[in-house]
């Protein structure tokens, strides 16, 4: 007999905030991508003796928003305390993290799966500040232009002490599939709050899912282990995929899952040991004895709240509602706030015309050109306004819609509006009846054989004969009409015959 497991997974993400300066000193928070090493450093992040830290105001303001927006009990108070580890990254010997007494608690966030919405347990919100970063330097020997150096390792110190949120969820998650929309509905959502800069591949947002397995019907949770800092979507489902089957396969044969940090390799696709897990002991947490209690009034909990925007859940629920839109274009469509603000001026501005055109537009044609260019909505020059000018003269039969694609194209390349692009190249579709009927005659005229087999009975060649007229009209004809009129005198011959 085949034993079925239950996955049980939880995710801690870890969010780097879009503050100006870091945690607890003045110091700017700069892209360490595209500057020098250690030019943002103070000796308050450098970890000197006998700095004092202060606390980011803007810091707690952005933690705020995500506790409200995941619908959090906000503490009162809550206490800033020393993890205390060694790595040559954390320069004091401990981070400043919050244990015991976090930011905000008991909050939750709907996501979607193919199974339909879903509400995820939140745990607990809290602030910390991120670590430097090393970069390990091989052996090299020596050649004419350069020296042997040993083995060595780097440090910049420009990432440490910068403002992160961790966001701790219950475990209540069930499949790779859920994992990854739970993700997805939290960057979106940290996007929207303005926040984040959801920038993964930078390290902006950092996801460590905690996995574990049980055989169907029990009520105790197995062993887990945690995967560590995966900044892709499809790392995080393929690595928690990787990890069920892993877990499973241990547990057919009779072996234990130890609990411990594994780590993703992307190239082989498999997860391998990092460390055995540490307990919270290991840490020696105590009250960081250089900063205050955090209280937060209620007032400014109040403000924040109130300056909330439409989250991403209920734009995409009054998007369904609103302009009967299916749950995957709404989904798409509100993921990003730039993408359902740009389909909601487009709508605006041509009024009569059907969401759901305006939803294929966006979605299948303008992402595709987005995605090929390489770029995004915000920095495309394509306005919304001019996207519904094009959609408009579809919609009302002045070209059609393969060549609607052809000008939104050139849009897109060149910047000229719709009206020009047809002008300029004799786009306008042929939808006179006396036009098209000339058309569909000289095809029938110059495809005799063809026509004789369709009088013969074989009616699918009628669609041949569609492909010809449309093709001596340069694609610009209005294919209903044509295929009416082509229909029509189709009968006409048939009846003389
Ligand atoms: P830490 O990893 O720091 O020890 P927690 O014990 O609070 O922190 O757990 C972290 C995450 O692991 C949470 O998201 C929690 O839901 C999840 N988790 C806890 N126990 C299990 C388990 N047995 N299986 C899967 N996930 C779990
Ligand atoms: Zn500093
Ligand atoms: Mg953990």
């Amino acid at each position: 007999m085949t034993i079925v497991y239950e996955p049980i997974i939880g995710l801690e993400v870890h969010a780097e905030l879009a503050t100006h300066s870091k945690m607890f000193c003045a110091c700017p928070v700069v892209d360490t991508t595209q500057v020098e090493p250690n030019v943002a450093v103070c000796p308050v992040c450098a970890g000197m003796p006998g700095v004092l830290p202060v606390v980011n105001q803007k810091a707690v303001e952005l933690g705020l928003r995500v506790a409200l927006a995941l619908d959090c009990e906000i503490a009162p108070c809550s206490l800033f305390a020393r993890k205390n580890y060694f790595y040559p990254d954390l320069p004091k010997g401990y981070q400043i993290s919050q244990y015991e007494n976090p930011l905000a608690v008991n909050g939750k966030i709907t996501i979607h799966t193919s199974q339909g919405e879903k509400v995820v347990r939140i745990r607990r919100v809290h602030l910390e500040e991120d670590t430097g970063k090393l970069t390990h330097i091989a052996e090299s020997v020596k050649n004419s232009e350069t020296e042997a150096t040993p083995a060595h390792t780097l440090i910049d110190l420009n990432r440490a002490g910068v403002p992160l949120l961790e966001i701790v969820t219950e475990p209540d998650l069930h499949s790779a599939e859920q994992v990854g929309a739970y993700a997805r509905a939290l960057h979106s959502l940290l996007r929207y709050l303005k926040v984040n800069s959801g920038d993964m591949q930078k390290g902006a947002m950092r996801i460590e899912p905690n996995i574990s397995i049980r055989p169907e019907g029990s009520v105790t949770f197995g062993i887990r282990c945690e995967i560590k800092n995966l900044n892709s979507f499809r790392a995080l489902e393929r690595s928690v995929d990787y990890e069920i089957q892993r877990q499973s396969i241990l547990l057919d044969e009779g072996k234990p899952v130890i609990q411990e940090t594994r780590g993703w390799v992307d190239e082989q696709g498999i997860t391998v040991t990092q460390r055995s897990k540490e307990e919270a002991h290991d840490y020696r947490y105590f009250p960081e004895p250089d900063l205050p209690p955090l209280v937060v009034e209620r007032e400014w909990v109040e403000q924040i709240r109130a300056s909330l925007p439409e989250l991403p859940i209920a734009r995409l629920r009054r998007f369904q509602s609103q302009y009967q839109l299916s749950a995957y274009d709404a989904e798409v469509l509100t993921a990003e706030q730039e993408t359902a603000d740009y389909f909601e001026t487009a709508l605006a501005a041509a009024p009569g015309i059907s969401p759901k055109m305006f939803a294929n537009w966006i979605c299948g044609e303008l992402f595709g050109l987005l995605n090929q260019a390489q770029t995004s909505l915000v920095d495309c020059s394509l306005s919304p306004q001019s996207l519904a000018d094009l959609v408009r003269l579809v919609a009302a039969g002045e070209i059609n819609q393969g060549t609607g694609k052809t000008v939104l194209a050139e849009m897109f390349n060149s910047g000229k509006e719709a009206e020009a692009i047809i002008a300029d190249h004799g786009l306008r579709q042929i939808s006179d009846g006396d036009a098209i009927a000339g058309l569909v005659r000289q095809a029938l005229e110059n495809n005799p054989s063809q026509v004789q087999t369709y009088l013969g009975g074989k009616t699918s060649i009628a669609q041949w004969l569609f492909g010809q007229v449309m093709k001596s009209a340069k694609g610009q004809a209005n294919p209903q009409v044509v295929r009416q009129e082509l229909n029509k005198q189709l009968e006409g011959l048939k009846n003389q015959s």
